[in-house]
């Protein structure tokens, strides 16, 4: 199963791939968790990433298909995988196409969580309350003024990714506002509905 979430910052893209994961015996691959391991370890591809990430802002095309590419080689990919947070621009959706095109691999299902805009920045700060009671360390990212650059950087960059997978007649949409158990359904009615997988555009 190689499989894409979409959907704008808050939706629940993490959560729900991460129960995919679990599900499929397939690794989550989340380009945000991988770029935060890389600012933590202080790599060059971290310092680079970590005020871009901060502000909000999306990190270079080229860094971020560098690191899935690298990824999806590995061993525990060759089952498949659940993309969470990328492509996240249609010139990472091509690159993507390219990849699994030399790999001779094709996705099997996208699908995009909808939610309405006006609950997301309540999620964010509700995760953010939420690691803070547990002792965690709060993301940089979800405070309201970052947060107003992702929604930004969705609506004007990501927005289009779901378009373009839409245009091939790929794109499956599921209700993000329902409670975490019940988009799990909806998301497994809709993986069942489809279960063939579909090449790369031309
Ligand atoms: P996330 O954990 O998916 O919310 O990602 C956190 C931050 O990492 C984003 O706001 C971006 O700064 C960066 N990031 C993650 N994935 C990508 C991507 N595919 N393209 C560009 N930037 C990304």
């Amino acid at each position: 199963m190689r499989l894409i979430l979409l959907g704008p910052p808050g939706a629940g893209k993490g959560t729900q791939a991460a129960r995919l994961a679990a599900k499929f015996t397939i690794p989550q691959l989340s380009t945000g968790d991988m770029l935060r391991a890389a600012v933590k370890a202080g790599s060059p591809v971290g310092m680079k990433a970590k005020a871009v990430m901060d502000s909000g802002g999306l990190v270079s095309d080229e860094i971020v298909v560098g690191i899935i590419a690298d990824r999806i080689r590995e061993a525990d990919a060759k089952n498949g995988f659940i993309l969470d947070g990328f492509p996240r621009t249609v010139a990472q959706a091509r690159a993507l196409d390219e990849l699994l095109a030399a790999m001779r691999m094709q996705l099997d299902a996208i699908v995009e969580l909808k939610v309405d805009e006006k609950a997301l920045l309540g999620r964010i700060e509700k995760r953010a309350a939420e690691t803070l009671a547990a002792g965690g360390a709060v993301r940089a990212d979800d405070n309201p003024a970052s947060f107003k650059v992702r929604l930004d950087a969705y609506r004007e960059l990501t927005a289009p990714v779901s378009a373009y997978y839409a245009g091939r007649g790929t794109l499956k949409t599921v209700d993000g506002m329902l409670a975490i158990d019940a988009v799990s359904s909806a998301m497994d009615a809709q993986l069942k509905a489809e279960p063939a997988a579909f090449g790369a555009a031309k």
